[in-house]
């Protein structure tokens, strides 16, 4: 590498030129890094300092509609009849306007726990999600996960679809629902087909054996089967491989829909791949589409019944690109023996992005903000914030990461943040050597506008009371602020309330070219 610039190695690596679109959510314009081509990432770190998160809420919106076109150009392609069905898997990220922006761009909902049936239950109250969405429900049902399915039915909201995990869910809603409820099955890996690096998808769903007993269980009450649930995994990049899996399931689903009537909708579960983690990213995602409704549709001119709808619940592809974080070069320690130096960074690599201790191979799209014409190094990254000698990336056996020396000050992006990292990590709470939270600006969309809404740091006050210390905070000299602070743009819609976030601290910005440019202020 010895002579070549930042931009050298990118281009080698990935085919990309220092300037213009790195990926389908990454470009660099004027030397300025850029999120969506909107938000100015140089500009806010400028503006705001670092460590820095930004969300950008309308990337969210972005990510279902083109979904939904592609699903669209593979329909008129296969000609398939049934329609398809996007509903947002909300472990994925949890945050309020996370959750409300994908069901404002036309997600149904898909639930992991009994908080996540509250969450849904309240954002249909106050007419958030509309009554005609669906309310997906899946893994294992407690007690408590089973109340709030059974409320929100009694409540009024039919299209809750509880996805049965076991035979005594099904006893315990029959037992505590007396209104019909329609009820989905979702089919147990075959031992046959568990990946030994995740092995954990293995527990979940029924056995054929287990469905058909689901089916006579049915038959004389009010309720009804109306989904087949067959999910492979998560981040799935290999086409061929998921199209031939669920080949298989939907050959089980039409043998199961010759026996059970009611059954509508062929539900393929996550595993919708992101582009988030790499800019070698490539996947067909129209193609592969295209390919599953041809084999739904042959299977059932096969089994003679009608062609489903296609439901996909997407946790990752909906939400992790749009929220990156910005660290800082805080220290440099040279590598011993020629290895890469350690550039320490003003964060946690291992609070912040738990997945790369979590996920075998996990990696994250990391670009400097500055220096791309500058000799380019391998290097590796560790969080200063910890003491803790796990807190490191790239992980053993990850791609080399290469930056631009000199190091000191640099600004380091790290995208693809948006899913997982925050819920994982246990957002708002207490971390590993205390690492605090960082600034998190939170940009929305409303109409013609981007409002701007900025969370404070968390304090020293708030982690010490969390774990009980709330009167030691008295004994700790006072902070001093460590953000730039730089007059908030307002227009002339200021006055009026902003219906994304009617909060206060909310700054409501015309939407133009870019945001977050405070030399244009
Ligand atoms: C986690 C989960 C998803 C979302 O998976 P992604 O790979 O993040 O899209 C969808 N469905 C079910 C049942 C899940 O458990």
């Amino acid at each position: 590498m010895n002579g070549q610039t930042y931009a050298d190695v990118l281009t080698d690596r990935y085919g990309v030129g220092p300037e213009g679109t790195l990926n389908d959510f990454i470009s660099r314009r004027d030397a300025r890094l850029l999120l969506a081509d909107q938000i100015d990432l140089n500009a806010m770190v400028a503006r705001y300092g670092a460590p820095l998160e930004v969300a950008y809420c309308p990337q969210i919106t972005l990510q279902v509609e083109r979904m939904l076109g592609w699903a669209a150009e593979a329909r008129a392609r296969s000609g398939y009849a049934g329609e398809f069905l996007y509903a947002y898997a909300t472990k994925a990220n949890f945050a309020e306007e996370v959750v409300r922006t994908a069901i404002s761009a036309g997600a149904h909902y898909e639930t992991s726990a009994a908080a996540d049936v509250v969450i849904a239950q309240r954002l249909w109250r106050q007419g958030v999600l509309p009554s005609d969405r669906y309310i997906f429900c899946n893994g294992s049902k407690d007690a408590a996960y089973i109340a709030a399915i059974v409320a929100l039915r009694t409540a009024g909201f039919t299209r809750v679809v509880p996805v049965l995990d076991d035979m005594e869910e099904l006893e315990a809603l029959l037992a505590a629902c007396d209104l019909p409820l329609l009820l989905g099955v979702r089919e147990r890996h075959d031992p046959g087909d568990v990946d030994v690096r995740h092995p954990g998808g293995e527990r979940f769903g029924l056995t054929p054996v287990e469905i058909e007993r689901v089916v006579e269980r049915l038959r004389q009450t009010p309720h009804q089967l109306v989904m087949y649930h067959a999910m492979v995994g998560s981040q799935i990049e290999d086409a061929a491989h998921w199209n031939t899996r669920l080949a298989r399931s939907a050959g089980a689903y039409a043998r199961l829909r010759q026996a059970a009537p009611s059954l509508a909708l062929f539900n393929f579960g996550g595993g919708m791949p992101t582009s988030a983690y790499s800019l070698g990213f490539d996947f067909d995602y129209t193609g592969f589409l295209q390919r599953l409704m041809q084999t739904l549709a042959a299977t059932c001119v096969a089994h003679e019944v009608p062609q489903p709808g296609l439901v996909g619940e997407f946790g990752r592809y909906t939400v992790a690109a749009h929220n990156v974080f910005i660290l800082e070069v805080g220290r440099v320690k040279h590598g011993q023996d020629r290895a890469p130096d350690w550039l320490l960074l003003n964060g946690s690599l291992m609070v912040s992005l738990p997945d790369s201790l979590i996920v075998p191979g996990q990696e994250f799209i990391i670009l400097p903000l500055d220096g791309w014409d500058r000799p380019a190094r391998q290097v590796r990254l560790g969080g200063r914030a910890t003491c803790d000698s796990d807190d490191f990336f790239p992980r053993p056996g990850s791609q080399p990461l290469f930056l631009p020396a000199p190091y000191e000050g640099q600004m380091i992006a790290v995208f693809g943040v948006g899913a997982y990292q925050q819920m994982i990590a246990g957002r708002g709470g207490a971390h590993h050597c205390l690492t605090p939270e960082m600034r998190r600006i939170i940009i929305e969309r409303d109409e013609d506008a981007l409002v701007v809404r900025e969370i404070e740091p968390q304090s020293l006050g708030q982690i010490m009371g969390l774990l009980g210390y709330a009167d030691v905070m008295l004994e700790l000299p006072a902070q001093r602020p460590t953000r730039v602070p730089v007059e908030r743009r307002t227009t002339r819609d200021s006055q009026r309330p902003a219906r994304p976030a009617r909060r206060r601290g909310a700054a409501r910005i015309p939407q133009q070219a870019r945001y977050g440019a405070s030399a244009r202020s």
